[in-house]
């Protein structure tokens, strides 16, 4: 027997289903033939525990032969679904549309933490009673939220710029940067360094050194592919600075590559770099780039 309380329904959701008022805190539905699904099993499995969170429900079959005026029809429910799926969802390296205020933050810290629980129940994990894991989900969410993926959640740090008043027009570099990212396929960590070159336009902007390492720390705050991420740093610079070349550099250690599968060596790093610009025409520009990024070598 199912009982479904209409004020867990979230306002996006209500609309997906059309219940009486009169139907809160009873069991609903008119499926007549069997006991089990009774009622919106149209919703896929996830969805309904997140509605759902507090109430105890039988689910998993879709049921053909649920008919009825309370229903929406399932392919209707399905495209309802996806629509609202993807008005919230983006890439594991992408920024959440609008970003998340720290209430919204804190929201999707405590469903996450529902969730890692049911992880560490479905590896069989008594996180209940385990001393060492009674806190492990809610600490583990807030970790995804507030470190790991920031920077999906979260605005770009602000960049102070100045106008280019000498005018400077050579090649600068910066580096070594710490690189902390997690990767896209393993959810395992990345850790290296970020070399940034940059060639400023005379008529451009500059920014202050340190920005840069903040903006390698915000994108690396994702699940990233190492390819991507030095396009994307190399996107905003170029953006918000307008520079004549640009060069980004990054070598790191892929622990989804040590740790597990192959087991590489600790010592086995991965290099990416892009270039922009004038810093993409330009081999001489290019050579005494990669020649400062040696000499910056740890
Ligand atoms: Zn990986």
């Amino acid at each position: 027997m199912l009982f479904l309380n209409i004020r867990n329904f979230g306002q996006d959701y209500s609309r997906m289903i059309c219940l009486p008022a009169s139907s809160a805190g009873q069991s609903f539905g008119n499926h007549k033939n069997c006991d089990r699904h009774r009622t919106i099993l149209w919703l896929n499995q996830a969805i309904l525990t997140d509605l759902f969170n507090q109430i105890e429900i039988t689910m998993g079959h879709p049921c053909e032969t649920i008919t009825g005026s309370m229903m929406m029809s399932g392919q209707a429910m399905k495209s309802e679904m996806a629509a609202l799926q993807a008005k919230t969802s983006r890439f594991g390296n992408e920024a959440v549309d609008g970003f998340l205020t720290e209430a919204e933050r804190a929201k999707v810290m405590a469903d996450a933490a529902v969730k890692l629980e049911e992880l560490f129940d479905v590896l069989r994990i008594d996180h209940r009673n385990d001393h060492n894991m009674r806190d492990t989900p809610a600490r583990v969410a807030k970790m995804y939220v507030e470190e790991i993926l920031r920077g999906r959640f979260v605005p770009p740090p602000a960049i102070t710029e100045f106008d280019n008043v000498e005018q400077c027009d050579q090649l600068i570099v910066t580096g070594p940067i710490d690189v902390r990212s997690t990767c896209a396929h393993h959810l395992m960590p990345i850790y290296g360094e970020c070399y940034i070159g940059i060639v400023p336009s005379p008529d451009g902007k500059i920014i202050g050194l340190s920005k840069y390492d903040r903006l390698v720390d915000y994108f690396s705050s994702r699940f990233q592919i190492q390819e991507e991420l030095v396009k994307q740093i190399e996107r905003h610079i170029v953006e918000t600075t307008a520079p004549r070349g640009l060069a980004i550099r990054i070598s790191a250690v892929h622990m989804c590559k040590t740790h597990r599968g192959i087991r590489a060596s600790h010592d086995a790093r991965m290099i990416t770099t892009t270039y922009y610009g004038c810093m993409a025409e330009d081999r001489d520009l290019k050579a005494e780039f990669l020649q400062e990024c040696v000499g910056l070598q740890r």
